[in-house]
């Protein structure tokens, strides 16, 4: 602080040209004095821990602060492991080892240089590798902020295809390693996402809310980058909740000059080809004139699209910094030759920096704000090249990653509810850690994405295989400790393709259904058996309903059969339902009403007390959905069509691929104009088996008491004998008048409205009318005619639109036979596993007033469905004497519909994680009122362990959250108040439409009856 300013509105440039490097941008603004701003934020108490061992920047000069930075990207081309060891160099030059053991004896070697990590995923296990003294020399370089840690996640996580409840689990699970090995000395302030395909809203409301400071993005549309560069709007602070109050989802977003790679010239790593800088005159290459002069030049141009007397210049890319030394000596070389500069009257000051001490000095700026609220969707790098392919790619990896988070929450629960009992026995030791890395680490922005190479998705498959197996065992230990009996467990992983051998080779099992929802559900069963009579006793020994249906395979020409019998589960906890097959009694199976037939005239149709579904006569397709409840009709025609994939064209060629999405013509061709069609119809499921050809099929079903279609398509492999790459749609067409709009949420939560060849912050200049239209969709896309509302929920992410009123897509699978050139080499053909497969959407005709009641609810039981566990023949008891309870809840009472349980896992031997969230929007429920805010007596809520002591946390449980503070904004929209949070009343927890609150709990287990 000690060198003077210069008078309010002057910023000076590089070359003793003052205002150069401000000509063609203009301030907004009148910036104040920095020294003198700094007094008045401390003397206002705005919090710097953190901050105060950033390096002196000079308040006269243009700071350019140089951030040497790794991209490590958790399995790409290469796996994990390869990435980490440094194996297979032939495929790419990547050693995340070698990186680090580099880049910190760089740092010891010179106290100037700072560094910055991202992903916990490689740094935990480097750690673990390290001796006590390099762990003890690492912690000092952390101590003295030489060694910074951003993010700080186990992966850097991908926005489109993320769910957010994984998003909170991998942060979590990075964050925590943090603080478990450098306290809040390693405890990151700034976010930072430089290479994921597009920015959610969502994302930038979570990260506020686990508090951190400022985000930086490397990849926005390059239109928006031009429009923000003009308008001086790279910096802005992000709005990213239209239900939290300001500045809760609050975060200052600053969108990097170059992506996240070097400055031209300036790239001294082994990877690249720039010469190093030679500053020896003598020396025939002697370069180093011309690179200062460059480097002046480049960062007055730089600052004229930026707002304060500070830039940033990445320093480093993907895997750079195995050998540190050079990147490191050579940027020694450049500041010092740069400053020197100074004296012959430069005002350019260049520093190693981090992206958190840059912030730092852009809060001390206390500039006024603008604010966006919208998101950075879809993402194009150029005309004709939009990344909304990886919204669908892969979709079989896509679904295991969502099956696999919801399998995580169970045994997350289970493990909590049963206490420490749950890891050690009676089946051994059982294990929740290795699924939450594995779960983590697919969220990487190259895992959930479908980005990868192909031997590298087969690993990020294999990882949740193997994450799920300990899962298991701990599931297995907890039941039997809950139910009180010993059970030979099974968990059927092929039940969606019909395949359970407990359930088809016993002629006696249990099965127990577990609920990972804060309230009770009905679920139907349905379990492939053989031919026989079945009787099904609910957890009192009273027979329920059931039917054994005979279906047709849509994997043969064979039939199956499946049992079925509806499932009534308590919140948070199980039945076991018992299973006898009668001997010696003939089947009454229920057959299909109709042989496989082309579609003759009369009338089709499936209905429950709700919903009917009737079905064109002619083509087989679906016609019309009635919601007989609330009286509704909406001509619904549905069916499968392809978009013929680019490889090229005279206007661009650029191909559709793993990431981009380009199709030859807007409108895609029918997979078929009609479907042969079967109808199953008994007391318990009402279902129309559509085949469209011979890779395309559907189920449209109907259970009793559901108020939704459910559509279960099965869908590959897809043909491209005829040399034509195919990306297939499931598309909903309905007379709605729609105006051009549409919505999806935003990783799962909150939802946006989407606009045809709209961006809500700049004039598009369209180039493709259909991949530029495309969204991710988490969970769900919907239309309204302001009367009604059609809404499809998803089983995994997919990419979706809109593009003629009234009608809704989804891509439900693609594959491809170009690249497209976005570093994968590869064509997305998914051969040997991934060509063929299954999902469903559920669909919801309803009036606009109880939609989001309806949806809400729906896709939280989407994502947290029960999970069946099989056991064959008796069960022994655990304890002597203790009696089977076949029946359990964790809660002593339901959560109100308002209140989703997000996390439950226990945290420490005797200490939970619990996460409760208010599910609903600002005024999105106006029929019964759940958009209002809820209060919870957590003391009075579980049954499975008595809370001793709570805590509130912020979102990843890092800090508690009387202690957290973030650096405050001034926006151009007006202050907001910040509010000191009131004191923890555990019997009075409210929440707020769409607030988390997460605590840690000090509990006790009762002792084992
Ligand atoms: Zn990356």
């Amino acid at each position: 602080m000690g060198t003077p300013s210069l008078s309010s509105g002057v910023h000076v440039g590089g070359l003793n040209t003052g205002w150069l490097w401000m000509s063609s941008c203009t301030l907004s603004f009148p910036v104040l004095p920095v020294s003198f701003l700094f007094l008045l934020l401390v003397a206002s108490g705005t919090w710097a821990a953190g901050y105060e061992t950033c390096p002196t920047v000079k308040p006269g000069m243009l700071n350019v602060h140089l951030l040497p930075h790794t991209h490590d990207d958790v399995g790409w081309l290469k796996t994990v492991d390869q990435y980490y060891y440094g194996r297979r160099k032939e495929i790419q030059h990547g050693s995340v080892r070698d990186i680090l053991n580099s880049a910190i004896s760089s740092l010891l070697e010179y106290r100037t240089r700072r560094f910055i990590y991202v992903e916990m995923a490689f740094f935990s296990r480097w750690w673990k590798e390290q001796t006590k003294a390099t762990q003890d020399s690492v912690r000092d370089l952390v101590r003295q902020g030489r060694l910074e840690f951003v993010n700080g996640g186990w992966v850097m996580n991908d926005e489109a295809a993320t769910h957010y409840g994984a998003i909170v689990d991998q942060m979590t699970l990075g964050l925590r390693f943090l603080q478990d090995t450098f306290g809040s000395d390693g405890r990151p302030r700034v976010a930072w996402h430089i290479d994921p395909f597009g920015h959610s809203r969502e994302q930038a409301s979570l990260f506020a809310q686990m508090g951190f400071d400022g985000f930086f993005l490397g990849r926005i549309d390059y239109q928006d980058k031009i429009f923000r560069e003009e308008k001086l709007k790279m910096e802005e602070v992000w709005r990213a909740s239209a239900s939290l109050k300001p500045p809760t989802a609050d975060l200052f977003t600053g969108v990097l000059p170059n992506n996240y790679n070097p400055p031209k010239n300036l790239c001294w790593d082994m990877l690249c080809a720039d010469p190093p800088l030679v500053d020896d005159p003598i020396s025939p290459d002697f370069n180093a004139d011309m690179l200062v002069a460059d480097f002046l030049k480049l960062a007055s141009s730089q600052a004229q699209c930026y707002r304060t007397n500070h830039i940033v210049m990445t320093m480093g890319s993907d895997f750079h910094y195995e050998n540190a030394n050079r990147w490191f000596k050579n940027m020694d070389k450049l500041i010092r030759l740069v400053n020197k500069q100074q004296a012959k009257g430069s005002r350019v000051n260049v520093l190693y920096s981090t992206p958190t001490c840059y912030l730092w000095e852009l809060n001390k700026a206390n500039l006024t704000w603008s604010v966006k609220e919208d998101d950075f969707f879809p993402y194009a790098d150029g005309p004709h090249m939009f990344w909304t392919g990886y919204f669908s790619s892969r979709p079989a990896l896509k679904r295991y990653e969502r099956l696999s988070y919801n399998f995580l929450q169970v045994c997350n629960q289970l493990e909590a509810l049963a206490g420490p009992a749950a890891t050690v026995e009676p089946y051994g030791s059982g294990d929740s850690a290795p699924l939450k890395e594995a779960v983590a680490v697919l969220q990487h922005h190259d895992a959930v994405t479908g980005t990868s190479r192909q031997n590298v998705a087969d690993d990020y498959a294999r990882q949740l295989a193997a994450g799920w197996r300990p899962c298991q065992v701990l599931v297995s230990n907890a039941l039997a400790r809950l139910s009180n009996y010993k059970q030979n467990f099974s968990f059927c992983r092929e039940l969606n393709i019909s395949i359970c051998p407990v359930s088809q080779q016993s002629g006696h099992f249990q099965v127990t259904v577990y609920n990972p929802l804060g309230r009770k559900v009905s679920q139907m069963v349905r379990l492939p058996v053989t031919e026989g009579v079945f009787i099904v006793k609910d957890p009192e020994g009273q027979t329920v309903p059931s039917n054994v249906v005979l279906i047709p395979s849509s994997y043969s020409k064979m039939y199956e059969r499946e049992l079925l019998f509806s499932a009534s589960v308590p919140a948070l906890g199980f039945s076991i339902y018992s299973v006898t097959k009668m001997s010696g009694r003939k089947s009454q199976t229920h057959s299909l009403r109709a042989r496989p037939r082309k579609p003759t005239s009369q009338v089709l149709s499936i209905e429950n007390e709700y919903i009917r579904a009737t079905f064109d006569s002619g083509t087989g397709l679906l016609k019309t959905i009635e919601n007989m409840e609330q009286n509704l009709s909406l001509p619904v025609s549905q069916g499968f069509f392809w978009y013929n994939a680019s490889t090229g064209n005279e206007e661009s060629n650029q191909a559709s691929g793993a990431y981009i999405f380009r199709p030859n013509q807007l409108e895609p061709l029918p997979v078929s104009r009609w479907a042969q069609i079967h109808v199953v119809k008994t007391a318990l499921v009402q279902e129309v088996h559509q085949n469209f050809s011979a890779w395309c099929y559907q189920v449209v079903r109907l259970y009793p008491g559901q108020r939704h279609l459910e559509l279960e398509w099965t869908v590959g492999p897809i043909p491209v004998q005829d040399g034509w790459g195919k990306e297939i749609i499931s598309r909903f067409h309905t007379p709605m008048k729609t105006e051009g709009q549409f919505y999806t949420d935003s990783n799962g939560r909150e939802i946006l409205k989407r606009r045809r060849d709209y961006r809500p912050t700049w004039r598009l200049n369209q180039t493709e009318r259909a991949a530029g239209n495309y969204y991710p969709v988490n969970t769900r896309i919907y239309m309204t005619d302001g009367h009604m509302q059609l809404t499809v929920l998803t089983d995994r992410s997919q990419g979706g639109s809109s593009f003629q009123d009234g009608s809704l897509e989804l891509m439900v699978h693609r594959r491809l036979l170009a690249d497209d050139e976005r570093g994968v080499e590869e064509v997305l053909i998914e051969a040997g596993g991934g060509e063929k497969v299954r999902g469903h959407h559920l669909v919801l005709l309803s009036s606009v007033r109880d939609a989001a009641a309806r949806h809400r609810l729906l896709a939280e039981k989407e994502v947290l469905a029960p999970q069946l566990v099989l056991a064959q023949g008796g069960s022994t008891p655990y304890y002597s004497q203790a009696a089977l309870k076949p029946q359990f809840s964790g809660l002593l009472q339901d959560l109100p519909p308002q209140v989703h349980l997000l996390t439950l896992a226990r945290w420490a031997p005797k200490m939970v994680l619990l996460r409760l969230e208010h599910q609903f929007a600002v005024g999105e429920d106006s029929g019964q009122n759940l958009s209002s805010p809820v209060t919870l007596n957590l003391q009075n809520l579980f049954r499975a362990f008595t809370i001793t002591h709570l805590q509130e946390t912020t979102l990843a449980a890092n800090q508690p959250l009387s202690k957290a503070s973030r650096l405050k904004w001034r926006t151009e929209t007006g202050p907001v108040s910040n509010p000191a949070p009131s004191k923890l009343d555990p019997t009075s927890v409210t929440l707020q439409p769409m607030e988390i609150r997460t605590f840690l709990a000090s509990v006790q287990w009762p002792a084992p009856s």
